[in-house]
């Protein structure tokens, strides 16, 4: 059974698995007449075309299939909103390793071999993310094509991406912008024009210029494909790429950076960008559903043009001048019944507030009354509060743990009513490790794993199975020595060029000799990546140095501590605490005899949180109580059974389970408002880090006493059957698709109740 991290070359084989199995148990999608098992795929089928062009990964069955369900005139699908998307093809994708296992076929044609050629040699990332947000949205649209749902997304397409980052010792993070080109990327469609298909597809978004008359934004429409893993379905991704000459200057510019921050105006405009060319690249494209998710409120000014929409249908032409207040309101009322909202953090940063003045010059004397009656912000008159905004205009409000919930409603009290908690999840098969996965394949009780995480509840079982417990700890090694190979390959190369780079190495192990420059792989391995920001509290472990060395060399403890992720470029805190980290690694080395190694490891991407999740020991959270709203990093190391150790924020409080996944520390009381604050002199660093270092003998005991070895790998194994049955995104979507209110097949529906049957993360909203 064992698969090495490939498709298998079918679904499973019924004749291999052992007697004792029950086959309902794991059989999930199978059964389905459109599920064709993807071995019976020849190549040459995986090419596609309709109307907008020729496509590469699908079948012209699932091709038209998904577009069909999509142009349903019911609405029975749902378009996803989101600023970003992270769906780095070297992490996963079903075409490549789906090419990767097998042999050429004698019956290619020349053009099946080129798009093959191409897939195989293109630049395997796509620079569309910035953080958590985005590689949720990726995670979460591999789930619904895995699922068969019908979704299709909506983002933009950012010329020159994020920033990319690079890490010199004196100066901190360096921010440069990495020059990418949409059209040498394989898997990227530019749409055709159906009328004249020798052009791309062009759409008109009205806009408003600075004096307030209208003009017109013209954009591309680009599409990716998220397939699913038997390449049975996709969710297409519309990126709208707003940089051709007709459209204004400013315009363009604003497109070219996700997240620029440069100026309010062009955050603004960005916003807008995003919004206003949701329907008219649904339109353009055919696809009619009824639902809106909002993956935070970035996308929002999109219910605007709903609400024009019914106004115009209800009062006729010259509906601007006619609509009274009550009129808007009734229409606002309508549109909200379509959006579904999801919000992602209690932290003021993350809710947009845009000036007045900013905003008026950006829209018509319209849109400026519409925002008037739905964006006021409570507490300040000039501006308008686009999380209100959002929070005003929805049928169902979804935080992302339960914490948050309590969160959430505590600073929206007057909607705490409609706010319920659907808890993040990652995509499991992104995240799994190559090793891990021909682990998982060994055991009998996990059969099917790869289509039903639930599958996972079944590993408590294994706890007592010989044989797993060595497969998973060579597993474990393996992963472990892949992310210090990596590392030291890194010091090596930056201690190489010192001398001709003008950056300097940004670990203290490059400037020591090559022989006591690196790390151990025996030793244990904390990992630590996320954002760089106040709250996050990237430096807290390092509070007392004094007391972590001490602990260290009282018991001859050898311990990696492995750091990544970037700051926000305008986020000048958060870029003192990269610098921080830096600053300590010198002083750490030598406090411990050598024993603590800090590492920071540059350009943090979805490739490196592949590799630290799986290859650590545990995985540190360390966040101020109650500002992480979920985080899913930690998700991430507990797919690949590695504990957490963290603060109870966030999913935690829902995955710790005490003495059996991992462990906790920190501050831990009700929520209530004073804990809001992102204050330095509210950031609890003194008693937090105590409280860590009062659990660290208990970690590293457990890991280094051979009489307790044992008790850490059941920690590994209980992650598998406590977290990943739960905190995966099928189980996350089967959530969401109670507040989507779609028709479903009677074979997805059992399906989607299945994962729900596991789990439910908002009690008092299961039903
Ligand atoms: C998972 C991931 C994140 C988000 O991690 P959090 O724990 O939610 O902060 C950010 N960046 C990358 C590259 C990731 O893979």
């Amino acid at each position: 059974m064992t698969r090495r991290g490939r498709l298998p070359t079918k679904p499973f084989d019924k004749k291999t698995v052992p007697g004792k199995l029950k086959m309902s148990r794991a059989s999930y999608g199978h059964d389905s007449p459109m599920t064709t098992p993807s071995s019976e795929i020849p190549t040459r089928d995986l090419v596609a075309t309709n109307r907008f062009g020729t496509f590469f990964g699908v079948t012209q069955q699932v091709l038209d299939r998904v577009f069909d369900q999509l142009s349903d005139p019911a609405g029975n699908s749902v378009v996803y909103i989101t600023m970003e998307i992270g769906a780095d093809r070297d992490v996963y994708h079903p075409i490549k390793s789906w090419l990767a296992g097998r042999a050429p076929d004698a019956e290619q044609d020349e053009a099946t071999r080129g798009f093959m050629t191409d897939f195989l040699a293109g630049p395997e990332k796509i620079p569309l993310y910035g953080g958590g947000l985005g590689i949720l949205a990726g995670d979460t649209l591999k789930s619904f094509a895995d699922c068969r749902i019908p979704v299709a997304a909506v983002s933009l397409l950012y010329r020159h991406g994020y920033f990319s980052q690079l890490v010199d010792m004196n100066i901190g993070q360096v921010a440069w912008s990495k020059e990418w080109a949409p059209e040498q990327t394989p898997g990227l469609y530019l749409l055709k024009d159906p009328q004249d298909q020798s052009r791309p597809l062009v759409i008109e978004v009205p806009l408003f210029d600075r004096a307030g008359s209208k003009i017109t934004a013209h954009a591309h429409l680009w599409m990716k494909m998220e397939v699913s893993s038997q390449l049975d379905s996709f969710v297409p991704e519309l990126l709208l790429d707003y940089d051709l000459p007709a459209t204004p200057a400013w315009i363009r510019e604003a497109s070219h950076h996700l997240y620029d921050s440069s100026s309010e105006t062009t955050k603004a405009i960005q916003r807008r960008l995003l919004g206003a060319g949701v329907q008219p690249a649904m339109q353009a494209v055919g696809f009619t559903a009824r639902t809106l998710h909002l993956n935070e409120q970035h996308g929002v000014v999109v219910v605007l043009a709903l609400i024009d929409e019914l106004l115009r249908q209800r009062l006729g032409k010259r509906y601007q001048e006619k609509a009274t207040s009550q009129d808007i309101l009734a229409a606002a009322r309508m549109a909200a019944e379509r959006v579904v909202y999801t919000i992602h953090t209690p932290v003021k940063a993350g809710h947009d507030r845009f000036s007045r003045t900013i905003y008026q010059e950006l829209g018509s004397p319209f849109f400026t009354r519409l925002l008037d009656l739905l964006a006021h912000d409570e507490e300040n008159p000039a501006v308008y509060n686009f999380t209100a905004f959002a929070m005003r205009l929805n049928r169902a409000t979804n935080s992302v743990s339960r914490l948050h919930k309590e969160v959430t409603r505590k600073q929206f009290p007057q909607y705490a009513d409609k706010i319920t908690a659907v808890t993040n999840g990652v995509h499991h098969l992104t995240w799994i490790s190559d090793a891990k996965a021909t682990a998982y394949d060994t055991a009998p009780e996990l059969f099917g794993w790869r289509y039903d995480p639930s599958a996972f509840a079944n590993a408590k079982a294994l706890l007592v199975d010989a044989g797993f417990r060595t497969s998973f700890a060579e597993a474990s090694a393996q992963d472990t020595a892949q992310l210090i190979g990596y590392i030291n390959r890194m010091l090596i190369q930056h201690r190489n060029q010192r001398l001709e780079t003008w950056i300097d190495p940004p670990n203290y192990l490059s400037y020591l000799g090559e022989k006591e420059g690196r790390l151990d792989p025996t030793a244990f391995t904390f990992g630590f990546a996320r954002r760089f920001s106040t709250y996050k509290r990237a430096d807290l472990i390092f509070e007392d140095l004094d007391r972590l060395a001490g602990l260290l060399i009282a018991n001859q403890w050898p311990v990696n501590f492995v750091f990544a992720g970037k700051a926000h470029p305008a986020d000048e805190p958060g870029k003192g605490l990269i610098k921080n980290i830096l600053n300590l690694q010198d002083e750490l080395y030598h406090k411990s005899n050598g024993l603590a190694r800090l590492v920071f490891v540059p350009g943090y991407d979805m490739a490196i949180a592949k590799m630290m999740v799986a290859g650590c020991h545990a995985w540190l959270n360390s966040p101020k109580r109650p500002l992480e709203a979920s985080g899913t990093s930690g998700m991430k190391a507990a797919m690949n059974g590695v504990p957490n150790v963290s603060i109870m924020d966030g999913w935690w409080v829902e995955g710790y389970h005490e003495g059996q996944t991992g462990w906790k520390f920190g501050y831990e009381a009700p929520v209530a408002e004073e804990q809001f604050s992102e204050h330095p002199s509210a950031l609890l660093y003194a008693e937090d880090s105590a409280s860590f270092y009062e659990v660290l003998p208990e970690i590293l005991g457990t890991f280094y006493d051979p009489a307790r070895r044992e008790r850490y790998l059941d920690k590994c194994i209980m992650n598998l059957a406590l977290n990943c049955p739960v905190f995966n995104t099928h189980r996350m979507i089967a959530e969401y698709l109670l507040r989507y209110r779609l028709n479903l097949p009677d074979q997805q529906e059992r399906q989607m109740q299945k994962f729900r049957r596991l789990y439910c993360s908002d009690p008092e909203a299961c039903f």
